[in-house]
């Protein structure tokens, strides 16, 4: 097998005991490569590497360990067409969100580079006169990345830029759904004159490799993206040794859109929140809240736009929507388009299971409306490019239904008076609120996170990274005299 499908440990190449096939979900004649699953004996090597690697990374001259980071993104940002046609290819997401999501990935790295150079710590005279106080943050030690398979690289890359900027070694098991992204990613890090063992690719399934790497004592902090439940484990397990840790989790995004809306962009929004990526967005926006005064024009605006967009192989220009990155999640889309009808929604357009030239996992876009907020169709996070409206008859009930959600990442609102939509900035139960914008679409140097079941523990992004993979020191220094 090739280097480029193996686990990267302790600085070498290393074939594991098993592979497992990777699969382009808009051709599944298309088998893009055979993938190394690391043993727990592997995982072992690289925590055991990583020790050792670490403590020479944060001995690494500031200058050092910024032209690292730097060399990283501007490679990354360089590569993005041919990287993000790999990614778009195991992933399934349109090409030009594959390539947009690669640049993104290496802009984290060349923030994080500059953020390197950010020192800053707090000085203090002590109660105790004589006795100097120097306050500053060291790294966390080993951190354990485990990602998801939906934004493969920009996920990783916004854990592991700041992970490298802090002086932390990294442990990264991704998503068995996306190894080349990984692969990818390794390689361009691999390239870079850093210890041996400071960063460590470690593929394999979640409930063996994952698991082990979250139960393990000789990780320092665990950052993780991925669905609600697996969190709940992660968190489990880090408990039981008191392991530093930050979940991000699943969602039910809201896009309120009220009788004053601009309707090209509430139309305009709902269709690139609901259906970018095929829905496979943690910021997706999945329930429509819609005033009662302008709900048919709204529907018939976007069954419109819904049905225009164009299904396809994620590889082909022009296409809009790709495929469900999985059988297994093309089920679970048209069970809840089943599910949903049961519950009373009516279908506007959409929900069919599509068959296209390439055998893939396609689906038609679909808007449902009739649907209450009490429906499982709108309580649970589908991951599809489903959406369902939700007519309300005033801003109050619109408001009231947004935050009744067991989750809370993301909300939205459009509305063409500002102070409706101060009101909904300050009273929304989530920790991103978008004001006449798609759910979807964050930048890079502000803090992201979520509220509720969405998320746990330190923000990631912007400068409030540090929370996770910094520790703080006070320490206490008895001045002298001359
Ligand atoms: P998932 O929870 O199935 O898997 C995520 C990662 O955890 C994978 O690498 C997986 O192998 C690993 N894993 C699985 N079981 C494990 C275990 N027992 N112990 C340790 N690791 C384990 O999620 P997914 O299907 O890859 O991704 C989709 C989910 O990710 C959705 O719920 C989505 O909302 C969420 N997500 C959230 C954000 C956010 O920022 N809030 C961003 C992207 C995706």
């Amino acid at each position: 097998m090739s280097n480029l499908s193996n686990n990267f440990i302790a600085g070498d190449w290393i074939a594991g005991p098993s592979t497992i096939s990777n699969i382009n979900p808009s051709d599944t004649n298309d088998v893009i490569g055979e993938y190394a699953q690391a043993s727990k004996s592997q995982l072992e090597d690289a925590l055991n590497s990583a020790q050792i690697a670490q403590k020479k990374w944060a001995a690494t001259g500031l200058e050092q360990r910024q032209a690292v980071l730097m060399k990283i993104g501007e490679e990354m940002m360089a590569r993005s067409a041919e990287l993000g046609e790999l990614l778009s290819r195991e992933e399934g997401k349109p090409i030009a969100e594959g390539k947009g999501e690669v640049y993104r990935a290496g802009q984290f790295f060349t923030y994080y580079a500059a953020e390197v150079l950010r020192q800053s710590g707090d000085t203090a005279d002590s109660v105790r006169p004589g006795i100097e106080i120097d306050v500053r943050r060291e790294p966390m030690g080993t951190v354990a990345i485990i990602s998801p398979w939906n934004f493969p690289t920009a996920t990783a890359s916004w854990k592991i830029a700041p992970a490298l900027a802090f002086g932390n070694a990294v442990i990264w098991k991704p998503a068995n759904l996306t190894p080349a992204s990984a692969v990818a990613l390794t390689e361009i890090i691999s390239k870079q004159d850093i210890p041996k063992g400071l960063f460590n690719l470690v593929m394999g399934s979640g409930p063996s490799i994952g698991e082990a790497l979250a139960e393990s004592p000789k990780v320092h902090a665990i950052s993780f993206t991925g669905s609600y439940d697996v969190g709940l484990q992660i968190a489990s397990s880090a408990a039981k040794n008191l392991t530093k840790f930050q979940l991000e989790l699943g969602s039910k995004n809201p896009l309120v859109v009220m009788d004053d809306a601009d309707m090209d962009v509430a139309v305009a929004a709902a269709t690139a929140g609901a259906f970018g990526s095929t829905g496979q967005k943690c910021t997706a926006s999945s329930r429509l809240i819609v005033h009662s005064a302008i709900h048919d024009e709204f529907v018939d605006r976007m069954s419109k736009s819904t049905s225009d967009l164009q299904v396809g192989h994620a590889l082909v220009e022009g296409t809009q929507i790709g495929p469900a990155v999985s059988q297994q999640q093309l089920d679970s889309n048209l069970s809840y388009m089943k599910l949903a009808q049961e519950e009373g929604c009516e279908v506007i357009c959409g929900g069919q299971k599509l068959e296209l030239d390439n055998p893939g996992f396609y689906m038609q876009p679909s808007l449902l409306a009739g649907g209450n907020n009490s429906m499982r169709v709108n309580r649970e996070e589908l991951f599809a490019p489903i959406a369902c409206v939700i007519k309300v008859s005033d801003y109050d009930e619109a408001l009231e239904i947004a935050n009744d959600t067991d989750f809370g990442l993301v909300s939205g609102i459009i509305t063409q008076s500002l102070s409706r939509a101060n009101h909904f900035r300050r009273n929304s139960e989530s920790g991103c609120v978008m004001i006449n914008l798609p759910t979807a679409g964050t930048d890079y140097h502000v803090p992201f996170g979520g509220r509720k079941n969405s998320s746990f523990g330190p923000r990631e992004q912007g400068q409030y990274a540090k929370e996770l993979y910094t520790q703080v020191k006070t320490s206490y220094i008895l001045a002298g005299t001359p």
